[in-house]
């Protein structure tokens, strides 16, 4: 645990396992991190497949190991299922990084797993935040609601666009005008950029907001040609100063909190459900609901009545 601490990267990586592979040591290990934990400023990065996202993450590490920082990057897959540990290879992404200690990339896949995404990433980011990184970066496929989970996971949530890829239509569709901080428009080095951001930021402003409201910045850049990044990190910033001198920072992590024990808890009760084999109990209930005799409702109220207690006792 000390040497996670320290940030030194086989044992972030041993404590990041037990998160993936939701080991029982987990408790302890939180219950140790937790007063080392607040730190660090936790970055989302999303967009759809093929915009740039790790070649923006790589970019970006660069600018922000230029600015001194230890950069921890969690790359979150949840279209792909739990390797089991079998592919870990897999899972640890070739970047331009590799070698430098104060840089940590994890790739991590959730589907199948118990609580889902949004219990394993928050769990991967305190261990992170714990080893004294000063930025998580949070960077994720851009899937419908794994978008809308990661927002409400970090502090800042860069949305990444690029010319080419029907972005404008994707933006309204997915609900991204709702969750970014800060959008960029990257690939700036091909024609079409400026109109992607002209139409952002139409769309943008179409949305109703508050006067006081953060009013969200278009930045441009060429990850691949690393231009633009030192504005992003400023925007970043800024960003950061708003949410700190509103109180939103405060808001946004007591709610992001909020989230993380409702999921325990629940991925907890489902634990404790199957070992007292509630699953006969409700092979019997689902048979009633579909046959008509009962509802879904009155089902679910019989099976949280009996078992909404310690596991195996059934007892409240
Ligand atoms: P991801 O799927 O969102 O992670 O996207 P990648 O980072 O893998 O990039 C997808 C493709 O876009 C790759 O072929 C990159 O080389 C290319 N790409 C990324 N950034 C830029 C850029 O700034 N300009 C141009 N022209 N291509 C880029």
């Amino acid at each position: 645990m000390a040497a996670a601490r320290e940030g030194q990267p086989r044992a972030v990586a041993r404590l990041i396992s037990f998160v993936e592979d939701d080991s029982p040591l987990l408790r302890e290990v939180m219950q140790a991190l937790a007063p080392h934990t607040g730190h660090a400023r936790v970055i989302g990065l999303t967009g759809a497949p093929g915009v740039g996202k790790s070649t923006t993450t790589n970019a970006l590490i660069a600018e922000l190991r230029r600015a001194g920082k230890r950069v921890g990057v969690l790359a979150v897959d949840p279209s792909s299922p739990f390797s089991g540990g079998a592919l870990l290879g897999d899972r640890i992404r070739m970047h331009d990084h590799a070698g430098d200690p104060d840089v940590y990339i994890r790739s991590m896949a959730s589907r199948g797993h118990l609580g889902g995404l949004s219990w394993s990433t928050p769990q991967a980011i305190r261990v992170l935040d714990a080893a004294g990184f000063d930025v998580v970066l949070v960077e994720t496929v851009g899937v419908g609601q794994s978008e809308v989970e990661i927002a409400g996971q970090a502090d800042t949530t860069l949305v990444l666009l690029a010319p080419g890829m029907g972005d404008g239509i994707q933006a309204a569709k997915a609900g991204i005008l709702e969750i970014g901080d800060l959008y960029v428009v990257n690939k700036a080095d091909r024609d079409g950029a400026d109109q992607v951001r002209r139409d952002l930021r139409g769309m943008l402003n179409l949305a109703e907001r508050r006067d006081d409201a953060w009013r969200q910045p278009i930045v441009k850049i060429s990850a691949a040609r690393q231009e633009g990044l030192a504005e992003v990190v400023e925007e970043i910033d800024r960003h950061h100063a708003f949410l700190a001198e509103t109180g939103e920072l405060h808001r946004r992590r007591t709610r992001r909190a909020r989230l993380e024990v409702e999921a325990i808890a629940v991925a907890e009760l489902r634990r404790r459900w199957a070992g007292v084999g509630v699953r006969g109990e409700l092979d019997t209930l689902a048979a009633g609901v579909a046959a008509g005799t009962t509802d879904p409702y009155t089902a679910a109220d019989a099976l949280l009545e009996a078992h909404l207690g310690d596991p195996g006792t059934g007892q409240a």
